[in-house]
């Protein structure tokens, strides 16, 4: 039923199927099955995403129906690969020999078995404890590492077009397009963008669902909320909503919500002091009226005392560091007592000032590999170097960094709830690789490889909810993982040794493949 209500948001599924809104239709899913689907008045819900648990909700919305389209619902689902009961085995997908990683912490599988079928995993273990159905084709991993494929929660999509420049007109469908394939190269199975998409996003989303739309999966907050003269500054970001009363900010959560995003976003910062910042009477009614539409919210934040106001409100999720002070147990304890889930985006703080002085990672061919042609020369050249390190920020920015990495330290001790996020997508946050580099930055702030690779799939998945069966390696969930020619867990830079990125249970090429 969980499942179910949380693909189906604010349950106009149901209502749709009840007023006979609907037509089925055959189409070709990212697994290969023809899958089929229940095409709603307004947007999709592709029935090859539901697993057998689901059928409960199925047979209860069937009831609903008048009897002829019962029969019609009937017949297509019997014709579903996932539900199907006899069904041949030679489908099935055996890998073998390999180490796992599951993303839920626990130690990992030697000599593993994953059966794969549907682009799903049915069955995962130790060699020999797997049933492995007649027929399968197996696949010889051993010396490699599975782990699940990664998951960015915060991130923007169609911001630059070769990462340097935010050059308008680059909110495109081609340009998100080769965006979410180079994400998926590197290892990216699903991210979520968190404000900054403009409407036709929602198209784009139902053209993914129905598996014509390669890449990483994305979720989306649509338009985000900001204020007048401040958050979020910046070219290409010109189209938010910026509330001036709680009227205001209610009527145009209305207007988010009839849209179904998966998230609302919302800007609460001054820039040093410089801009104007949300009130806090504003922040709680979009937070109070997103609740009441289902739909959870995201808070880019800097200072401790507005997480902590956000988090009293009712916030979902910290979209970043708490970079001004240390966290505190007030803190602490909210965060933990309201499950909400904090996303350090080190490697956005990072990136603030990083370039004046040539990071390493410049050098890094894993880094490389993703690049538009002769960006790699203007990164090195001395007067983009010179003009980034005149910024007088600098030393604020190296500072909020540390910051952020003390606190995330403290934080994941206590037990809050960590998910991985990048904030990659505009100018010099570099989607694909910036997740990599964002595991290393957990890593050095003090967390275990473990830890890093928990945030970054199996709590991240959690947070997305079960319905996106997403960040772990666990039996009903998608089958997207990654294979490491070497163990993250020995070092956390392995995770870039990608020797192939599987999603829905086929293999897809990796961008370090020559
Ligand atoms: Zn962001």
């Amino acid at each position: 039923m969980e499942d179910f209500a949380q693909f189906c948001i604010h349950g106009d599924f149901r209502a749709a199927i009840r007023a006979g809104n609907f037509e089925l239709a055959a189409v070709p899913s990212s697994s290969g099955h023809n899958a089929m689907m229940l095409r709603l008045a307004k947007g999709s819900v592709n029935l090859n995403d539901f697993h057998l648990s689901t059928l409960s909700d199925l047979l209860y919305i069937l009831l609903g129906l008048p009897m002829n389209r019962r029969l019609e619902v009937l017949l297509a689902l019997m014709l579903l690969p996932g539900l199907a009961t006899a069904r041949s085995a030679s489908n099935a997908i055996v890998v073998r020999g390999a180490r796992l990683i599951d993303g839920t912490g626990r130690q990992p599988i030697e000599n593993a078995v994953v059966v794969i079928e549907g682009g799903r995993i049915r069955a995962v273990g130790k060699s020999g404890a797997v049933k492995i159905p007649e027929g399968a084709k197996e696949l010889d991993l051993r010396g490699k590492t599975l782990m699940p494929a990664l998951i960015d929660l915060h991130t923007h999509l169609g911001q630059t077009r070769n990462g340097l420049e935010a050059a308008p007109g680059s909110y495109t469908t081609e340009n998100i397009r080769a965006q979410l394939e180079r994400l998926l190269a590197y290892g990216v199975g699903t991210v979520v963008c968190l404000g900054t998409d403009e409407d036709p996003i929602y198209e784009l989303r139902d053209e993914q669902r129905a598996g014509k739309l390669p890449g990483a999966h994305f979720l989306t907050a649509g338009r985000g909320f900001g204020v007048v003269g401040g958050f979020p500054p910046g070219v290409g970001i010109t189209d938010r909503y910026r509330p001036q009363t709680v009227e205001q900010a209610q009527a145009q959560v209305r207007e988010l919500a009839a849209h179904h995003p998966d998230f609302v976003k919302m800007w609460v910062d001054d820039d040093f002091g410089r801009l104007p910042k949300m009130r806090p009477e504003i922040y709680r009614a979009i937070i109070a009226e997103a609740h009441r539409h289902k739909l959870r919210v995201v808070a880019h934040v800097f200072y401790l005392a507005d997480a902590k106001g956000l988090v009293e409100a009712g916030v979902d999720a910290l979209g970043h560091s708490v970079r001004n002070l240390p966290v505190d147990r007030e803190l602490i304890d909210a965060l933990k007592a309201r499950g909400v889930i904090y996303i350090p985006t080190l490697v956005r703080d990072e990136s603030t000032f990083a370039y004046a002085d040539g990071p390493e990672w410049l050098r890094d061919p894993f880094f490389q590999a993703g690049l538009a042609p002769t960006v790699l020369a203007t990164l090195e050249s001395a007067p983009f170097r010179d003009k980034f390190a005149a910024n007088p920020d600098l030393p604020r920015y190296r500072a909020a960094l540390e910051m952020g990495k003390r606190n995330l330290k403290t934080l994941i001790d206590a037990g809050v709830r960590i998910g991985l996020g990048t904030d990659a997508g505009p100018p010099l946050r570099f989607q694909g690789y910036f997740e990599h580099r964002e595991l290393q930055l957990m890593v050095e702030s003090g967390l275990s490889p473990m830890q890093a690779i928990v945030a970054a799939t199996g709590q991240a998945g959690k947070f997305l909810g079960r319905a996106y069966r997403v960040g772990t390696l666990e039996p009903g969930q998608q089958a997207d993982f990654l294979v490491l020619d070497a163990n993250p867990l020995e070092n956390i830079r392995n995770t870039e040794k990608l020797s192939a990125v599987w999603q829905a249970g086929a293999p897809t090429r990796p961008i370090s493949a020559p």
